[in-house]
């Protein structure tokens, strides 16, 4: 098997951004674009950045291979400082990190072949080499078939694909994914992540994704941030994220506000409340996912379920059940301490007079 990440060292981070800021100059205005931004990326892993549209994400990941100039800050690759590198150490250097992009930026006057092969003329690397690596990059991706076909002729899953193979031909150490399955459906998205699974975990490259959906974190990512107006404001391995996320931006991301409850439910309680609506949540191993029969009997009344979602992230189970009680004195204290080997968390979400 080819092997195209270098020695793997886990004590210290494949990538480490210290007190990184970006300012854009506008004609009138500056743009703070990144603020004080900390991060270690651990080799071998796929780092995800998630956050809205204008949040930062794009210029951060540009500024990892120089496409984009840092104002103040340093970053590291392999404990090497980016700043402190000679031209020729940093042309090698960007070598051992490719990109994807979103939109693909394939040349439609070339074949598969030819795009895939082009950095690799660009540094005059030997014909044979060229061949014998275009055809490796080539068969990775599934697509040694299509060699001879244009950009216009394949799907937007196989133009994506082609892009990962041409990211590969230098065989780099880390890979930066710009929005890579933004324009793509559902299916192609589904392919395309799979290969970047693939090549994470077979060829042991480090990939670093941008992203404003969550399903694409949830999907293949080891670890997340979540970045908004330029700052990180949440970062963790996925799963605890996902379970326990504390900004409004995670959870509106995640769409955790979305309550589509069949009756109104009112933060105050009102004088014709019967119920209290309730939102639990725990997170287990799958083989010790809580008994039910004994969740609801610790409640004093009967309970209704209204809502629940189950999510199987990374080997956990993260449960959220939104029920009623007929009850609107709820001592949740109490409830807590009775379901503390099941249930992480309990919150009363309002009130409501649900109609059954
Ligand atoms: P995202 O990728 O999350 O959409 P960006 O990194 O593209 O965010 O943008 C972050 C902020 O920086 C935005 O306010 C954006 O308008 C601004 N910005 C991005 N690129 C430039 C640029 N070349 N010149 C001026 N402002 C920019």
């Amino acid at each position: 098997m080819v092997s195209f990440g270098s020695q793997v060292d886990f004590s210290v981070p494949h990538i480490k951004i210290r007190d990184l800021n970006k300012y854009y100059d506008g004609q009138n205005q500056q743009t703070h674009a990144l603020k004080n931004i900390n991060l270690d990326i651990p080799q071998g892993k796929i780092f995800g950045i998630i956050g809205k549209s204008g949040a930062g994400k794009s210029s951060l990941i540009r500024t990892l291979n120089g496409l984009e100039s840092i104002s103040e800050g340093s970053i590291h690759i392999h404990q090497q400082n980016l700043a402190e590198l000679s031209h020729a150490e940093l042309i090698q250097t960007r070598q051992k990190i490719g990109m994807i992009f979103q939109h693909f930026n394939l040349m439609s006057a070339k074949t598969v072949w030819e795009n895939v092969a082009l950095p690799l003329k660009i540094a005059h690397v030997n014909k044979a080499e060229i061949e014998t690596r275009v055809n490796e990059a080539l068969t990775l991706v599934g697509l040694d078939s299509k060699a001879n076909n244009y950009p216009a002729q394949l799907s937007g899953g196989q133009k994506q694909r082609v892009g990962i193979a041409r990211a590969l031909v230098h065989h780099p150490e880390i890979l930066l994914c710009d929005e890579a399955t933004s324009a793509l459906d559902p299916e192609s998205t589904s392919v395309v992540l799979s290969l970047l699974k693939k090549i994470n975990r077979e060829l042991g490259i480090t990939i670093v994704l941008i992203t404003h959906e969550m399903q694409v974190i949830r999907e293949i990512c080891d670890q997340v941030v979540v970045i908004e107006h330029g700052e990180i404001v949440e970062s963790g391995q996925v799963w605890s994220v996902f379970s326990q996320p504390q900004q409004k931006i995670t959870q509106e991301l995640l769409n955790l506000e979305q309550l589509d409850l069949p009756f109104q439910v009112n933060r105050e309680l009102h004088n014709d409340s019967t119920h209290s609506i309730v939102k639990l949540r725990y997170e287990t191993d799958p083989k010790h996912s809580p008994d039910l029969t004994q969740v609801f009997q610790a409640f004093d009344h009967s309970v209704h379920l209204y809502q629940s979602h189950i999510d199987s992230i990374q080997g956990h189970l993260i449960g959220t059940l939104i029920v009623g009680t007929a009850q609107t004195d709820l001592d949740i204290q109490h409830l807590q301490e009775k379901l503390k080997h099941h249930i992480a968390q309990i919150e009363v979400l309002g009130y409501a007079r649900p109609t059954h």
